[in-house]
């Protein structure tokens, strides 16, 4: 049985004093959670946000990292730096980094290489756009972008790592994947992990994310391949990500 996981993508918002505000309101309202909970707050909150988390449970997350450890990459973080100022995983090749900043499935597969180094969780994503899901492609897309990132691991490395399947169509777009379409695609997925990792498959947490909201989160939890959601609009929102939280209880 594959414990939940809700994890908020925060995305580009929030100032220190924001994400330790907001993170004040969410602390009772998630308490006693039958499922993992996690923020992916901005680098520069993760620290407030370190402090404001202690004793809840909550995880803590990062939104990006570069693969080395460190060196002259301006305007980067390690997964080193990141694991030091506290955080327990970090979002890799999210569709907005794809898109607008060029990362690719080689450099997932890098940076995914560098959170099991330093020890942290990685919620990898994958997903196809419209056009792919449109002309059929969807399963090869995310079979190719899966087989990719998890490309030299070992089935015990695998095991813990998460990923989340979101539809580039449906992220911010209030377009939700049906709940059949969502709980087939991450089959799809998990049938990828099993072929190249076995078992492992079966232990692998592997998320659904895109416009999931309080009304529409239900559903999708209670399909049986899904095993939590990445949310982005609705995290800033306390009550909705509460309820996102309580309906995968
Ligand atoms: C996301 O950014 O990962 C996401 C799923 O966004 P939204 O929930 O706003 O579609």
């Amino acid at each position: 049985m594959r414990r939940k996981l809700i994890a908020g993508n925060w995305k580009m918002n929030k100032t220190p004093d924001e994400t330790v505000a907001l993170i004040n309101e969410l602390i009772p309202l998630v308490k006693g959670a039958e499922c993992d909970v996690a923020v992916c707050v901005p680098s520069v909150c993760l620290h407030a946000a370190r402090a404001a988390l202690e004793g809840s449970g909550i995880w803590l997350g990062a939104q990006n990292m570069h693969w080395e450890a460190s060196g002259a990459y301006t305007g980067e973080v390690s997964a080193g730096m990141i694991k030091a100022v506290g955080a327990e995983c970090v979002i890799l090749g999210h569709s907005e980094r794809r898109q607008y900043f060029g990362e690719t499935d080689e450099t997932v597969n890098r940076r995914t290489h560098a959170t099991v180094t330093a020890g942290i969780t990685p919620i990898v994503c994958v997903g196809e756009l419209k056009d792919q899901r449109l002309n059929g492609y969807t399963n090869a897309v995310v079979t190719y972008q899966t087989a990719i990132a998890l490309n030299g691991f070992s089935a015990d490395e695998v095991r813990a790592l998460v990923i989340a399947y979101e539809p580039v169509w449906a992220i911010g777009t209030g377009l939700v994947a049906t709940d059949e379409q969502a709980n087939e695609t991450i089959g799809v997925i998990r049938a990828a992990v099993r072929a190249a990792f076995g078992d492992a498959a079966d232990e692998m947490r592997i998320l659904y994310g895109g416009s999931m909201n309080a009304a529409n989160a239900a559903g999708l939890l209670r399909q049986p391949e899904i095993d939590g959601g990445l949310i982005g609009g609705a995290s800033l929102k306390v009550h909705d990500f509460a309820s996102i939280v309580r309906a995968a209880g």
